[in-house]
């Protein structure tokens, strides 16, 4: 049997694991590690992600892990000539609601004390709002614009239900190229004498050291750390370690086509109709639905917080449309998960109460439509695992719910650091295993509204 040794093996090539040892190896150039996945890097949950980004959350301390997230995405984009095509347009999210006490408060909550700071409210019809009409990351404004004006909602969003009454606009926000981010990551881990391996972690034993041993039995790895970053998997590694974590999956899915029709303004930034709704079924199609109980459920109330966003740059045409609706827990996973093939006309027609120029797809989506998904893992609380597992020696970076492509270079950050012994961030002890000791925390979260699932 061949043997390898390395001072730390990295499980899992998707972003998270690749930006983890991309830490460490920044952290600690001559750091002898290894990143080992049984197929492609970036080619299992990060090959799905819409690859949004936004400093929003209903909690300061996830705002300040996606700030500084945020910030170091910003200075790979400025050290790599924007490599990774960062581009920020900002979050709107939108509400019919005139009176949107609870978000307001929301918003000041999620970003602590700096909200003050932060919040400018537009009541007027003409004000100094600045309009999303760049993409350009490093002039667009910060903080967040609340508009209150019809009339200024209706002339800033023209393809807008023109019922929205309240409009946030997070200007912190936009999207990258994940992928991008990705490859970059591993040029340089692989110019610092970082290793790839290509094999299936199939069984793990802890003696002074880790033996890891691989489906094929030629090949074992000798590791003094271990970082679980297996994505959907990271129980199956914690189980293998002896122990479990507290994470479920649930799949979750999105489509992109060619806007043929050209419906949706190339400057719209991600938008996010946060009002429940009926979907807009005709009175033929409802009545077959509600008759069939396995459909009658799409004729009922359905959550806010479906979203829109042109894709490919200005001068492309595709959109993208997603709905984080399904909360059924999977029992087994797989690398490929069966979608469900209603999903395209659902998401279609949600998105339209806000688009209403999306109508014009009903039942005629452009032939050129990718339909695709894959599994959030995610804790209760939607915050992610980032630190010591209970197994000296062993770490855990995942959890990352539908929020690992913004969250992904703090993420191996705060792992790296960890692992090195390196300071950390105040926040980081509140995204460890160590959180559940902490029982007011753990109260607080399980009792808020929104956990920050889009
Ligand atoms: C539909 C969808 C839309 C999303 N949109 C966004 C978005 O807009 N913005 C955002 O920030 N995030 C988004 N996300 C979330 C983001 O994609 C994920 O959080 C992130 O990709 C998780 O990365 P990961 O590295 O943990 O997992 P993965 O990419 O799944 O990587 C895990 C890797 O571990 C490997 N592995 C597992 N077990 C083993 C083993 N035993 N041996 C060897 N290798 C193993 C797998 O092969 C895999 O490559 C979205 C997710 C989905 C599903």
């Amino acid at each position: 049997m061949k043997k390898q040794a390395c001072n730390t093996l990295v499980i899992g090539a998707g972003i998270i694991g690749i930006s983890t040892a991309y830490y460490l190896k920044k952290h600690q150039p001559d750091l002898n590690v290894i990143l080992i996945d049984s197929g492609q890097p970036m080619s299992l949950t990060s090959a799905q992600s819409g690859e949004n980004y936004r400093n929003w959350w209903p909690h300061p301390v996830m705002t300040a892990f996606t700030d500084h997230s945020i910030d170091l995405m910003e200075t790979i984009a400025e050290e790599s000539g924007n490599r990774i095509n960062m581009n920020r347009r900002g979050y709107t999210l939108v509400t019919r609601s005139d009176d949107p006490d609870q978000l307001m408060n929301e918003l000041v909550v999620g970003y602590g004390q700096a909200a003050k700071d932060l919040i400018r409210v537009h009541e007027a019809a003409s004000s100094n709002y600045q309009a999303p009409i760049s993409r350009e990351w490093q002039t667009a404004p910060s903080g967040v614009d609340v508009l209150r004006n019809q009339d200024l909602i209706r002339q800033t969003f023209p393809s807008y239900d023109p019922e929205i009454k309240t409009l946030i606009h997070i200007r912190r926000a936009g999207d990258i190229s994940g992928q991008q981010m990705g490859q970059h990551m591993l040029d340089y881990f692989k110019s610092v004498g970082g290793v790839r391996v290509t094999g299936e972690v199939v069984s793990i034993d802890k003696t002074d050291a880790f033996q890891v041993f691989l489906n094929n039995s030629e090949v074992s790895i000798q590791a003094d750390h271990i970082v679980n970053a297996a994505g959907p998997f990271i129980n199956d590694i914690a189980e293998m370690l002896g122990t479990s974590l507290s994470v479920r999956n649930t799949l979750q899915q999105k489509i992109a086509f060619e806007d043929t029709a050209g419906v949706i303004p190339r400057v719209m930034p991600f938008s996010i109709d946060l009002d429940d709704q009926l979907i807009d079924w005709n009175d033929e199609e409802r009545e077959l639905l509600a008759a069939d109980e396995d459909y009658a459920w799409l004729t009922e109330n359905m959550q806010g917080a479906i979203h829109c966003r042109p894709d490919g740059g200005d001068h492309g045409r595709w959109v993208k449309l997603g709905w984080a609706y399904n909360d059924t827990s999977e029992t087994s996973l797989s690398r490929t998960p069966q979608l469900y093939e209603n999903f395209p006309e659902i998401v279609l027609r949600g998105a339209a109460r806000l688009n209403p120029g999306l109508k014009t797809y009903y039942e005629k989506l452009p032939s050129k439509m990718h339909h695709y998904g894959g599994y959030y893992t995610l804790t209760d609380e939607n915050w992610p695992l980032i630190g010591k597992m209970d197994v000296e020696g062993a770490y855990v970076v995942g959890a990352l719910s539908g929020f690992g492509t913004m969250a992904a270079c703090a993420s191996g950050d705060l792992c790296a650091r960890t692992l090195l012994g390196r300071e950390l961030p105040e926040f980081a002890g509140c995204l460890s295993l160590q959180r559940y000791n902490d029982l007011p925390l753990m109260e607080e979260l399980m009792s808020m509204s929104s956990r920050g699932i889009l």
